[in-house]
């Protein structure tokens, strides 16, 4: 049997490595264009930033090592340049030489990866502007910051998705004063708005220039430097620009060799991985599949479901297509300076995007027992079927502890659980590590308590559309559960203030007639209140959900 696989790094290597171990007896050709193969693309950022010191530590093969250990004919420089299916060659191209020829196979393999997206507009070409996707463009972007050692450095970094404030992170480590442009309203799109301010809040903090709500519309070049002219007329000087506003799957050699191109843009495949040719199979970002609680297609460029894909790819190669593809959740994780930032499952914009009805939670909870020294703040966001409390999404935003929650709650949105489940799950506790109330377990109370209505959240725009309107507002009277002190320090405006604990004695002045929105800090001491004057007679009663903490980060970031 001869297989033929296109691309060396994740996908592709991944796929020839286990199919070697699988099939002694194959022949195998890898082929990639670039220079390099098995290389670590998610620690490039790392090494600009000075964190990942030694070059070859990004390198977990060589095309001779990995040539040697899995016997598999490496071929670097060669682009695949056509595929014919019908006859099961490829045309190569030796990038170095020119030189065309032709590869016969049995089997072939995709996995060309994804590409950054670089809009056509005026000065885009700037020796100054990169992108981040290859070794090659992370020597040039090190060449440069390297060369502009012990200046006053300015970076612009375009796009606030995970490449780019890992970049913002890493140059900022160097000393490169930051600007971070984005078009969207919040950095981040996989969180929700109330866990992207958290983000937004902590740049900020770390004096990063963040620019919302404004695109580029064009750049111009001069003495070294770049000046990025943004949509609203200003414009930002930097002396080298991050363009990281997304990638698109690379399919123009599937494209152009008749493969069936998917509705979300990636090549397509079925639950075995073999696109809409039975002998070419494809993996990676490169490809789109069904999501998994959607059920509708999208291209997922993570490291994880590639590795993966290429493992049940390989098997189905040698075994005939035993095995399935589940499809990935989208989990993902970055460092943001010093927070973690991590999302599974469909965020509020998806699940509008496909007519899924949800509710959602936020909890504010500690990452161990708050009495044990240490202990960081953590904020949890669960989306869920109002119907039957499937988990639809999470989002987990904190420091110590925050990936192995967001790992918890992706394992139950993958196994199809429910809120209840995040109850019933057993965590080992000992109070430097969690609290007895886990902050997952606590983030399945307060779902619970909503689904079942114990208490009626009230959303951060909800509150805005009342507020913004003088007849609604009329309706509602607004209580600070805080204690006198926080109330002073700042609170909603139009708000009384009955802490918690005395809520009991004041509740004859409390307006019955009206529909009350109680809020506190982070929503527990308005969710006790809200008990309280349920069980008392008052028909209609929210909790601001997120409390203070969530609503006035809105207001400095979001709310004009
Ligand atoms: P790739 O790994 O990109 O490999 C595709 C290869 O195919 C490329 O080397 C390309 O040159 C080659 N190729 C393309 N066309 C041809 C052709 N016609 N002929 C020959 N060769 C060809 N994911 C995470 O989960 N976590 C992270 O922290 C993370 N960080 C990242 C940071 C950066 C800077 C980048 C760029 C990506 C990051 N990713 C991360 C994404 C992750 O690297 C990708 O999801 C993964 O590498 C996809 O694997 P792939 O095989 O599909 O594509």
């Amino acid at each position: 049997m001869k297989y033929l696989i296109i691309g060396g790094v994740a996908g592709g290597a991944t796929t020839a490595a286990r199919l070697r171990r699988i099939d002694e007896n194959s022949e195998i050709i890898l082929f990639e264009k670039g220079d390099y193969i098995s290389y670590a693309n998610c620690g490039l950022p790392y090494y600009i930033g000075n964190v990942i010191k030694e070059r070859g530590n990004l390198f977990l093969q060589t095309p001779i090592s990995f040539g040697n250990r899995f016997n598999v004919e490496v071929r670097i420089k060669s682009e695949v340049i056509h595929i014919d299916s019908v006859q099961k060659k490829v045309k190569v191209c030796h990038l170095d030489t020119g030189k065309e020829y032709e590869e016969y196979y049995d089997k072939l393999v995709l996995s060309p990866g994804a590409e950054p997206i670089k809009p056509p507009i005026a000065g885009i070409d700037s020796p100054q502007i990169f992108t981040l996707r290859s070794v090659n463009d992370t020597d040039r972007i090190k060449k440069l910051v390297q060369s502009q050692f012990n200046t006053s450095k300015e970076a612009i970094i375009v796009g606030a998705g995970f490449i780019g404030l890992e970049m913002a992170e890493n140059l900022h480590q160097l000393g490169f004063h930051i600007t971070i442009i984005e078009k969207a309203p919040q950095v981040m799109t996989p969180l929700d708005l109330p866990m992207a301010v958290i983000v937004h809040d902590h740049l900020k903090n770390k004096n990063i220039n963040l620019i919302l709500n404004n695109g580029v519309s064009s750049f111009s070049h001069q003495h070294e430097q770049v000046t990025a002219h943004l949509e609203n007329g200003e414009s930002i000087l930097g002396d080298l620009v991050i363009l990281s506003i997304g990638v698109k799957p690379d399919i123009q050699l599937a494209k152009t060799s008749g493969l069936k191109i998917g509705n979300a843009g990636g090549i397509w495949v079925n639950e075995h991985l073999q696109t809409s040719e039975p002998d070419i199979y494809a993996v990676g970002d490169a490809i789109e599949f069904p999501h998994p609680v959607s059920g509708k297609s999208f291209c997922c460029y993570l490291a994880g479901p590639a590795n993966k894909q290429a493992r049940i790819c390989a098997d189905n190669l040698v075994n005939e297509n035993q095995k399935s593809y589940q499809g990935s959740i989208a989990t993902a994780i970055a460092k943001v300076f010093d927070l973690t930032v991590g999302a599974t499952g469909l965020s509020e914009m998806n699940l509008k995007g496909c007519h899924i009805p949800y509710l959602t939670s936020i909890t504010h909870p500690t990452s161990h027992a708050g009495y044990y020294p240490g202990a960081k703040p953590m904020s949890i966001k669960l989306n869920f079927a109002p119907a039957n409390g499937k988990l639809l999404g999470a989002q987990v935003v904190g420091s110590e502890g925050a990936d192995k929650r967001l790992d918890l709650l992706a394992s139950v949105i993958s196994n199809g659980g429910t809120i209840y489940d995040l109850i019933d799950l057993e965590h080992a506790y000992a109070p430097p590590y969690s609290s007895a109330k886990d902050p997952v377990s606590l983030a399945g109370y307060v779902a619970e308590n909503i689904l079942t209505q114990k208490v009626f959240p009230m959303q951060w725009d909800e509150l805005e559309s009342i507020l913004s309107d003088k007849q609604k507002r009329n309706d509602y009277f607004m209580i600070d559960t805080r204690t006198v002190m926080e109330y002073k320090n700042g609170t909603i405006s139009g708000s009384s203030n009955y802490p918690v604990d005395e809520i009991r004695e004041w509740i004859e002045e409390i307006p019955s007639e009206k529909k009350i929105i109680l809020f506190c800090a982070v929503g527990l001491r308005g969710y006790i209140a809200s008990r309280i004057l349920l069980q008392s007679g008052f028909k209609t009663v929210y909790n601001l959900s997120g409390g203070f903490k969530t609503y006035s980060l809105l207001g400095k970031y979001v709310i004009k």
